[in-house]
């Protein structure tokens, strides 16, 4: 059945994809984005696009007007653990404030379902591997911080109004539409894979490996990259799980992939070599981050269409050649 959904950061990444996936299977998508950081051009055709701050009164009333929506999907957020860590208090404003705006609108509007992009920095450095939902919170930085205030929000607007929400905490997101419809392209790009993608096409320096010293098997650091499109449909699956009672889901592969190994994978890939620096740690960086996803798995029978990083990089590689100035 077709249902009419509001997407705010819907011109950013994650955002952009999750708008196609919505688009794809016939629904109807309205946009609040900013366009600070995300792009007019990733909002697809179809979709109607309200430019302001999802904060603002006057934007998310026009949002509104064009209603009834099924759900909200949160995407617009400040996301740069580093940018955190040096200026805490738009973090802290804006994922909060903003948020709890956009909530008080939906509740005035009658929408009852609710997605959050939430990030594995919720979990800090945990000891244990995978991380699963029950792994204990321990938020490394503002930026995790804000997501974790927002979850707790939503949990008392689910105990007080009856709001059904789902907290996704993603892992890496990366790779680009298979369709070649949207790809990464963030100002400044901070990201291990359009960095290596580009630093192998000479179109950037050389990639800093930010340090070769850490407790894993090639000093490197350990991610779980998950595919863009596949955290789009982990949405929409959600969305349907949420009948039953609010969720939090872990959204990665399963399998981590060390800084290293991510060169690697993109050397095959581009058949170029990433040349590289090997520099010192990031502030705020834990040495492994892997997601057990099992718990979406197994209540909403979604799975990852991309299982390995080369396919994820093939996309973002794709994208890349096709656009190699980004969205401009
Ligand atoms: N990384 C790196 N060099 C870079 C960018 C990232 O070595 O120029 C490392 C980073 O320290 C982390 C991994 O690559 O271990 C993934 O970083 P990214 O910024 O892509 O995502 P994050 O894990 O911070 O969400």
């Amino acid at each position: 059945m077709s249902g009419r959904f509001l997407v705010t950061g819907g011109a950013g990444y994650v955002g952009s994809h999750c708008v196609a996936t919505l688009l794809d299977r016939g629904h109807q998508v309205v946009v609040i984005d900013d366009l600070s950081r995300g792009h007019r051009e990733a909002v697809l055709e179809g979709a109607v696009l309200i430019e302001g701050r999802c904060g603002d009164p006057a934007t998310l009333a026009r949002a509104f007007a064009l209603g009834p929506f099924d759900a909200v999907l949160h995407f617009a957020a400040h996301s740069l653990v580093g940018e955190s860590m040096a200026e805490p208090f738009p973090y802290f404003r804006d994922n909060v404030g903003e948020g709890i705006a956009l909530l008080e609108a939906a509740l005035a509007a009658g929408v009852r379902r609710f997605v959050l992009s939430s990030t594995a920095n919720l979990f800090g450095a945990p000891a244990e591997m995978p991380i699963t939902e029950d792994t204990p919170l321990a938020p490394a930085s503002p930026y995790g911080e804000s997501k974790f205030f927002f979850e707790r929000i939503l949990a008392w607007a689910d105990r007080i109004f009856g709001l059904r929400y789902a907290t996704l905490r993603y892992f890496n997101a990366a790779g680009a539409d298979p369709a070649g419809r949207l790809g990464e392209d963030h100002d400044p790009e901070t990201h291990l894979i359009p960095l290596a993608l580009d630093a192998a096409l000479g179109r950037r320096p050389p990639l800093t490996i930010f340090g070769t010293d850490y407790p894993t098997p090639d000093g490197t650091c350990i991610r779980d990259y998950i595919h863009v499109s596949d955290l789009a449909t982990a949405h929409l699956a959600a969305l349907e799980a949420i009948a039953r009672g609010s969720r939090a889901y872990n959204l990665g592969t399963g399998h981590g992939y060390s800084v290293r190994e991510v060169i690697a994978a993109v050397e095959r890939v581009t058949g170029r070599r990433v040349p590289v620096i090997e520099g010192a740690r990031r502030a705020g960086d834990p040495p492994v981050l892997v997601a057990s996803s099992a718990r979406i798995q197994a209540e909403t029978g979604w799975q990852p269409r991309f299982t390995t990083l080369d396919e994820i990089i093939a996309t973002a590689h794709a994208w890349r050649l096709a656009h190699p100035d980004g969205y401009r």
